[in-house]
């Protein structure tokens, strides 16, 4: 097992970005940026990420500006 402790700057390894709309019966999401509730039937951005411990997560967005204000790399 490979411990790091250099966790700043860390390089996001971006896998996918969509567009989706929450349907009825999921839970809740919030932006990961602004913290706004993405309730059912919204539209939402979402990002897959690797990171460096090849651990997938995905990161959930109101609109896409808290998407690109998060990853401007994106
Ligand atoms: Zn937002």
């Amino acid at each position: 097992m490979e411990a790091s402790g250099n966790t700043a700057a860390a390089e996001l390894n971006i896998q996918n970005k969509s567009t989706r709309v929450l349907v009825d019966g999921s839970p809740n999401y919030r932006c990961d940026y602004c913290g706004q509730v993405i309730s059912e039937q919204m539209k939402f951005s979402a990002v897959t990420i690797r990171d460096p411990d090849g651990e997938i997560t995905e990161h959930f967005f109101c609109e896409e500006e808290c998407m690109t204000s998060q990853y401007p790399d994106i």
